[in-house]
């Protein structure tokens, strides 16, 4: 939530926090931000729907979006896309993994398993709830996704695989 990222009080950035939460591109745009001087709670907002709540339709309309403009629609150019996709490859995804290395939490264990290491490749690909998503669609992989891969090796690994198709 945005207010933990504030200091006591919340009328001003925790700029320590922040600067070891992200990349550095990503906490010139957070420190930039106003700080509302109204005392609202902090609320999760869909902002592809006029109202913020997140509907399926919209989810549609973004992935379409996306598919005619090769990839690119939703960022004002290529290069926000290719920024946000390297930032996610470098770990930027808020995994117990990331929590840990940056001690802000005192473990990395993933909370549904109890057992396995809360990395990104363990949240996108082998958690339960993410391989019920896999095991219920349609796409499959041309080669066996390893936990032990990162995910920037994983994605370096499918790209190789689909590029020689
Ligand atoms: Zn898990």
């Amino acid at each position: 939530m945005v207010c933990e990222l504030l200091k006591e009080g919340g009328k001003e950035w925790d700029i320590e926090l922040v600067r070891g939460l992200f990349l550095k591109q990503d906490v010139e745009a957070i420190l930039s931000t106003p700080i509302s001087e109204s005392v609202a709670m902090d609320k999760m907002v869909w902002a592809k729907e006029k109202k913020g709540s997140f509907t399926m339709r919209s989810t549609c309309r973004l992935a379409w979006e996306v598919e005619a403009a090769g990839g690119n629609a939703g960022c004002s150019d290529s290069t926000k896309l290719h920024r946000a996709w390297r930032g996610t490859c470098n770990g930027i995804l808020a995994t117990k993994d990331s929590f840990f290395c940056r001690k802000i939490t005192a473990n990395n264990i993933c909370e549904e398993h109890g057992r396995h290491v809360e990395t990104a490749m363990h949240l996108l690909c082998f958690c339960d709830r993410s391989t019920e998503v896999w095991s219920s669609c349609k796409l499959s992989l041309p080669i066996k996704v390893l936990e032990s891969w990162s995910f920037l090796d994983t994605i370096s690994r499918l790209q190789i695989c689909w590029e020689a198709k």
